[in-house]
């Protein structure tokens, strides 16, 4: 790691807030779900779909993850006068995890029900490797329930996925597979990229393989190749899958799939707790920094 980067890396969280905010405007949609829809709308010019996400996690109180539920409600209501599909992602630790698993799958239900209405999609994200179990429950319960409405997260990291991946496949599961962002213990997680990348296509085979609908969320340019390389082998047509990648990464990469012909949906985060989510990716890449400086001084920034 380059001196620079371990320098930001390490006062990051030392910065004050509006430094954070601009370096990390690129990733986030802004405050508004006007905001969002006006993100979706550019995006889909470029023949990208989309996932909205109202930003948010680890609240401690009942009335907080209340009010993320209906937030969410109140945004798939507005979805329809909008002309946006209805996909958003949301995290069990927003709704309420940390409090009661019951609570948190009870708001999620809620959500879910409701897009189902609508015709449309809940992505559950996964977060840190303690709550592992509990979302893949929750996910469960309300999958049995809504079939086809929701989905969930594996992360090639853990140790645990590739035979998760079999369980889900098993289950033909909606799954987004990522390496996973959260810093996990080496009992837990594998730490070497390497193995990463290699657990992340034998997750992928397994899952494509079973049946499963993956979204293949990475921006890692080999794990693209090896990804279509899967696609390729099993035959697959390009509704079986889509690619997935976050608001603010790699649009040139983004552009290279879509021109590919096949899916590709961007993860459009919005909403005033965005704080947490843009110190998380600016710590994955602090090059973006040293970017954010260089588009400042050209008066753009391409996202
Ligand atoms: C749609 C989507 C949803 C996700 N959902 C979850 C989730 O629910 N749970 C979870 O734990 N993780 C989630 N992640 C994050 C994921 O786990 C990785 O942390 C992240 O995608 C980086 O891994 P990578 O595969 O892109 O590979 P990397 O090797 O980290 O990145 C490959 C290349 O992408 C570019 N890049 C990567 N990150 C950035 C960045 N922040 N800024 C600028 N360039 C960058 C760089 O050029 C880098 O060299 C999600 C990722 C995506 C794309």
């Amino acid at each position: 790691m380059s001196l620079f980067n371990a320098f930001v890396r390490t006062t990051l969280p030392l910065a004050p807030r509006p430094i954070i905010r601009f370096f990390a405007r690129r990733y986030v949609a802004g405050t508004t779900f006007e905001q969002a829809v006006a993100t979706v709308r550019r995006l889909a010019g470029q023949g990208c779909c989309a996932t909205l996400d109202v930003l948010g996690e680890s609240v401690a109180e009942r009335a907080q993850a209340e009010a993320a539920r209906d937030e969410y409600l109140r945004m798939l209501d507005a979805i329809p006068a909008a002309g946006i599909e209805p996909n958003v992602s949301l995290k069990p630790t927003q709704l309420g995890l940390a409090i009661d698993e019951g609570f948190c799958r009870d708001n999620i239900s809620r959500i879910v029900e409701k897009a189902a209405g609508l015709g449309g999609f809940v992505r559950i994200d996964m977060e840190d490797s303690p709550t592992t179990d509990a979302t893949l429950r929750v996910f469960r319960d309300i999958a049995a329930r809504f079939p086809g409405r929701t989905g969930v997260v594996l992360q090639s990291r853990l140790r645990r996925t590739l035979a998760d991946a079999a369980a889900l496949g098993a289950e033909r599961a909606n799954i987004r597979l990522c390496k996973g962002i959260y810093l996990e213990p080496r009992p837990v997680a594998y730490e070497e990229r390497d193995i990463i990348r290699n657990a992340f296509v034998s997750a992928l085979r397994v899952l494509l393989r079973a049946g499963s609908y993956v979204g293949i969320a990475t921006h890692d340019e080999w794990l693209v190749e090896q990804s279509l390389a899967v696609v390729a082998d099993l035959g697959l047509r390009p509704d079986q899958y889509e690619f997935q990648m976050l608001l603010g990464v790699d649009p040139e990469l983004r552009r290279i799939i879509v021109g590919g012909g096949h899916r590709l949906r961007v993860y459009v985060p919005f909403g005033t707790h965005w704080y947490p989510y843009s110190v998380r990716r600016l710590r994955e890449n602090p090059t973006i920094v040293r970017a954010g400086l260089e588009g400042f001084l050209r008066g753009r920034l391409d996202t």
